[in-house]
């Protein structure tokens, strides 16, 4: 008898374990169902931009340049603008309008679950050219995580993307910049890259206009990243954000900035490292003909 059940909830657990791995979207919808008291967490499971994120940034380029950007170094007066959180079906409709106007693509590191809802936002943005980074699947803080969580929960939000567009998508922004060593190590060595910022435009900070606009344009220089939010927790508006766009945009096309993407960063980077590379050995190999 008491061999029947254990028996029994050994089998049980072994279902569950089962669901987890192989159907974790189901886990969430019933975490969510009505019946159940909406039991999950919510969206940011770690609260919106504005509660969690610390204004010092960690400095892990230096520590992992083959992994890391903040930055890059373009020959030419070469920008890219980087969209945090979506899809939405409020602003990020919008801003494709405005980027789609002005001919701009931007990079776009949507958060799994919020994908899963707006699929044909998301199959928009691949459509109209941009380009999707990973933002993770719950908006999780990566720093507060293990190494075998953070690829867990990438890993989720990947399947995702690939379900929905067809695409691998193998750029990651960490939510609210947290990240640490072991965090960045475990994201590399899966075969990641991490994009993060140059210049916030403080968007999540639900600013006018005028003030996204001073924001960005005056520390706009080559190379630089930018950040803005293509959807906000549910006291974040980003009106001024959306707004501000077109005046950004033009300002910056008059100047003669053109507007890339992360897949061409990366590419950009990699040749130039290639590049200085075989400098080095031809520089070693002269030292020994000499
Ligand atoms: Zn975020």
């Amino acid at each position: 008898m008491r061999n029947k059940a254990l028996l029994y909830v050994t089998i049980g657990i072994l279902i569950s374990l089962m669901v987890v791995i192989v159907r974790p979207q189901a886990v969430d919808s019933l975490l969510q169902s009505k019946w159940l008291g909406e039991v999950a967490l919510p969206r940011y499971t770690d609260g919106s931009e504005r509660q969690s994120r610390t204004p010092e940034a960690i400095d892990l380029v230096s520590l992992f340049p083959d992994i890391v950007v903040r930055q890059w170094r373009p020959e030419t007066k070469k920008i890219a603008l980087t969209f945090d959180d979506g899809p939405d079906d409020v602003y990020t409709p919008r801003i494709l309008d405005v980027l789609s106007k002005y001919n701009v693509r931007a990079t776009f590191f949507l958060i799994g679950n919020a994908a899963e809802k707006h699929r044909e936002i998301v199959r928009r943005i691949q459509r109209e050219g941009h380009e999707i980074g990973n933002h993770t699947y719950f908006h999780s803080n990566l720093s507060r995580m293990a190494p075998w969580q953070i690829l867990l929960d990438l890993g989720k939000a990947r399947r995702v993307f690939s379900d929905i567009t067809g695409e691998d998508v193998l750029v990651v922004r960490p939510p609210y910049g947290a990240l640490d060593p072991p965090a960045v190590k475990a994201i590399g060595d899966e075969g990641y890259n991490i994009l993060l910022w140059t210049v916030d435009s403080l968007d999540w900070w639900g600013l006018s206009k005028e003030e996204v606009v001073q924001n960005v344009v005056p520390r706009v220089e080559s190379g630089v990243i930018i950040l803005h939010h293509s959807s906000g927790g549910p006291d974040e508006d980003l009106t001024g954000s959306v707004d501000a766009l077109p005046e950004i945009i033009e300002t910056l096309q008059s100047e003669g900035y053109s507007f890339h993407t992360a897949s061409e960063i990366l590419e950009e980077i990699r040749i130039q490292n290639e590049m200085k590379k075989k400098a080095k050995e031809a520089a070693k190999e002269r030292a020994r003909g000499s």
